[in-house]
């Protein structure tokens, strides 16, 4: 029996994970669980799962909850304080660390100290301090566990070879809903245009970022930090079908590769259940009526955020941090349609190149080039918005 605290339990992901954890109830126990503003879904959450503990954004939100459930059965906190107290209580064997953005940094390294394994969904913690999370993975003896479909593909295929077998790691990347839209209609597409992803059904911060290919910008970084292979090895293929979730070429010219149909819960239940693997009773994925398998190199024009997260760990130190909280600040603002989709890698890049990097050693280096980072991007914003 392995006990679960899942942080954002109310995303995209942490459903999916309380999905799994009721179907396999011999093999998981939810013990604690974290939300940000979604009471109502919390609750429902806390009837069926019974966790000890919970943590919600703020006061006033925890105040709310606890009229609403049993104190005897389950206590309630909040903040940052209470997602580190619930990252790290002795009863939890994993944490699964599923917040959006550059909020998981902090329970996650909690989490990490605190010696619990770690399935790892935030992959902006990786680009903001993937060195310093690597760093305290190994001293404490740590495997993280991607939740990622890509990383998760790329994990299963290694399964524990050496790194110095691989020649590439190769991405797949659906392309997103604007794949094929000529770069001039770029400028007008809207937020709902951008949520609407053709092959995933994910959250909306990810759902942008996919439209953008910031996503993959992203995930070329986690994939750097998660299998410390070189930045240069790790190339990016457009496969709009999503079947091929990921490959590793390895120095022999094979490519081995994982397939599957696009649902979470193949990547989430195997990061939970890792090393077995569970039934679980998907549709199969029919080899039979596919509509091929096709492969093309990114376009990196109509999509400059992938170059510029390639930019980023070039320069490395702090830069991806504030590529990714620029990002942040960006991606906010369009959706509230203070500025337009192609504005997104033009504030990315600006707040780039006003960056002065520093080295990163600690975590605080991090924060503090996330905070300078956020700071510089509205101000930017404010200046262009629409
Ligand atoms: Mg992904």
């Amino acid at each position: 029996m392995k006990r679960l605290a899942v942080l954002g339990s109310t995303g995209s992901i942490g459903v999916n994970t309380l999905d799994i954890a009721g179907t396999f109830k011999n093999e998981f126990e939810v013990v604690a669980l974290s939300a940000g503003t979604n009471i109502q879904l919390l609750r429902e959450q806390i009837e069926r799962f019974e966790p000890k503990v919970v943590s919600v954004m703020n006061e006033a939100l925890a105040k709310a909850l606890k009229r609403e459930i049993s104190p005897r059965k389950t206590e309630v906190f909040f903040g940052v304080e209470g997602l580190i107290l619930i990252a790290t209580i002795p009863e939890i064997d994993l944490v699964v660390s599923a917040l959006v953005g550059a909020a998981g940094l902090i329970p996650t390294i909690s989490a990490i100290k605190a010696r619990k394994s770690i399935a790892l969904a935030n992959k902006e913690s990786l680009v903001m301090a993937g060195k310093i999370i690597v760093e305290e993975a190994r001293k404490n003896g740590i495997t993280i566990l991607p939740v990622d479909s890509e990383h998760s593909a790329i994990f299963q295929v290694l399964a524990g070879r050496p790194k110095d077998e691989v020649k590439r790691i190769i991405l797949t990347a659906s392309g997103g809903p604007f794949l094929n839209l000529p770069h001039e209609k770029m400028e007008e597409v809207t937020s709902k245009e951008a949520l609407h992803h053709p092959t995933w059904n994910m959250g909306r911060k990810v759902s942008i970022d996919s439209a953008s290919l910031m996503n993959k910008g992203l995930e070329v970084i986690e994939a750097h930090w998660l299998f410390g292979v070189a930045t240069e090895q790790i190339v990016v293929h457009i496969h709009p079908q999503s079947v091929v979730h990921s490959m590793v070429e390895y120095v022999d010219g094979s490519i081995v590769a994982q397939m599957g149909i696009t649902d979470m819960r193949i990547p989430i239940c195997y990061a939970l259940s890792y090393p077995k693997r569970l039934p679980l009773y998907l549709p199969p994925l029919d080899l039979f009526h596919m509509d091929g398998l096709t492969f093309l190199p990114p376009d990196m024009d109509r999509f400059p955020c992938l170059r510029l997260a390639y930019r980023s760990m070039v320069v490395g130190e702090t830069m991806p941090a504030v590529l990714n909280a620029a990002n942040e600040v960006a991606v906010n603002s369009f959706m509230e349609e203070t500025i337009k989709f192609t504005d997104i890698p033009k504030v990315v890049e600006k707040v780039m190149e006003d960056h002065e990097i520093k080295p990163l050693t600690t975590l605080d280096d991090a924060l503090r080039a996330d905070q300078w980072a956020r700071e510089r991007t509205k101000k930017f914003i404010e200046e262009i918005r629409v």
